[in-house]
């Protein structure tokens, strides 16, 4: 199998490029920041207390479940379909206390790893903030996706409810998650895809092609 792993900060355009990567490549697309924010949603919800509990006892109680197809993408977590929730601002101010928490981390480094070498696809884009140097760092594509600041920024707040702060949502999201993994600078072997002067289509054709010749 072949696996595409692409890390970089909010507004770095990481999920909608490797959705459209992998829908190219006919690979499956792993969404792992989903799950941060599925298990956020339900400490939230009162669904789980993950106070001082083992990644073992994480993994007993959380529900979760997400769609490998890049086509039909959706996300499940205590029998609730979670895939518009967890994109709520609530969840994007909490999420980083959540992934901060090592035991979530040796969870979550299980849980992805368990959903790719369950698949039987060809190859899967997973993307997240530490999948070239933590999860795969064996993967046959390491990518680390970036664009300047200003850019990063005008991006998300298209994306962004109207009166919700950008500075709040992205920038000290950013700062906060780049305490536990650096995803401002590629490690070893990982390729600076810098999508600032790019557009949407040219950064899909760039991964396609780093896919193509680095395979
Ligand atoms: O990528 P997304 O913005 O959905 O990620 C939500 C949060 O999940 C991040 O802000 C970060 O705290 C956490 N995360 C992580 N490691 C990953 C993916 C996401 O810590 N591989």
């Amino acid at each position: 199998m072949h696996i595409v792993a692409i890390d970089g900060p909010a507004g770095s355009g990481k999920s909608s490029v490797s959705k459209a990567a992998a829908k190219k490549l006919g690979f499956g697309y792993l969404d792992t920041g989903a799950a941060y924010r599925a298990l956020t949603w339900a400490v939230l919800e009162n669904k789980m207390d993950i106070n001082g509990l083992l990644a073992a006892e994480i993994a007993q109680k959380f529900e979760y479940s997400i769609s490998l197809d890049p086509e039909n993408y959706w996300v499940k977590s205590f029998g609730v379909d979670v895939t518009e929730a967890i994109r709520l601002p609530v969840v994007a101010e909490a999420v980083s206390q959540v992934a901060k928490d090592a035991e979530v981390r040796l969870y979550m480094k299980e849980l992805t790893r368990t959903l790719v070498s369950g698949s039987s696809l060809p190859g899967v884009v997973v993307e997240g903030r530490d999948i070239t140097t933590v999860i795969f760092p064996d993967a046959q594509t390491r990518i680390l996706l970036t664009a300047s600041e200003e850019v990063r920024l005008s991006r998300r707040s298209a994306e962004l409810p109207a009166g919700v702060s950008i500075t709040e949502m992205v920038t000290k999201r950013d700062q906060t998650d780049s305490k536990v993994v650096d995803f401002m600078t590629p490690s070893a072997g990982v390729t600076l895809l810098d999508s600032t002067e790019l557009s949407f289509d040219e950064t899909v054709d760039a991964v396609i092609h780093l896919v193509r010749d680095l395979s």
